[in-house]
């Protein structure tokens, strides 16, 4: 896997990147968030650290789920009314990413898709059918903070509607809506007992 090394703009710190395509990274020396544009890199500001709790997953340590091996190199925490879920930018052998969702330790691996149009927040209510999909939780979330790098841009205090759908077979829809627009994703619940973290 490639990597190479990007200097933090504030404190100088020497960061490794993984995947070619990021576009936000978090120093984890000083704490300052950057944006990666080309060949620059941009103070985007200041984060506190992110609470820790127990997680299966950890920044920099591979796992192995059936043949494949991932490595966890960005996390997204979101505060929900229920408390809080991640999503975890994992890279695969082939360098393609893909992100893994851990709500309440369950586990998703999902891809984002171009969303539907038009859609509304207000037209999918629970336990109601959209396009063969069952509407199975909606609420609001917060994006609580980041940590390593990201493959898109978060804003830490942003929030947004969200709207799960399930099929059969542990398939998954989601859908976020904010004033940026819809955001989308389709994926599978895995079983969190064939996740083996390396040692
Ligand atoms: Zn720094």
């Amino acid at each position: 896997m490639n990597t190479h090394t990007i200097n933090c703009p504030q404190c100088g710190s020497d960061l490794p990147l993984t995947f070619r395509y990021s576009k936000l990274m978090l120093c984890d020396h000083c704490g300052s968030s950057l944006f990666l544009e080309d060949d620059a890199v941009r103070f985007a500001g200041k984060q506190s650290i992110l609470p820790e709790y127990p997680s299966l997953l950890q920044l920099k340590q591979t796992f192995s789920y059936l043949n494949n091996t991932y490595l966890p190199v960005g996390h997204i925490r979101y505060d929900y009314e229920k408390g809080f879920w991640d999503e975890w930018w994992v890279i695969d052998n082939s360098g393609e990413g893909v992100w893994v969702t851990v709500d309440e330790g369950d586990f998703a691996f999902e891809r984002e898709i171009e969303p539907p149009s038009p859609l509304q927040f207000q037209d999918l209510r629970l336990d109601t059918m959209f396009d063969g999909w069952l509407v199975t939780e909606r609420g609001h979330a917060t994006c609580e903070g980041f940590e390593g790098e990201l493959p898109k841009i978060v804003t830490i205090g942003a929030s947004f509607d969200y709207v799960d759908l399930s099929k059969r077979g542990g398939k998954l829809f989601s859908l976020e809506f904010s004033d940026q627009g819809i955001k989308a994703a389709k994926g599978i619940w895995v079983d969190p007992f064939e996740i083996k973290v390396d040692e």
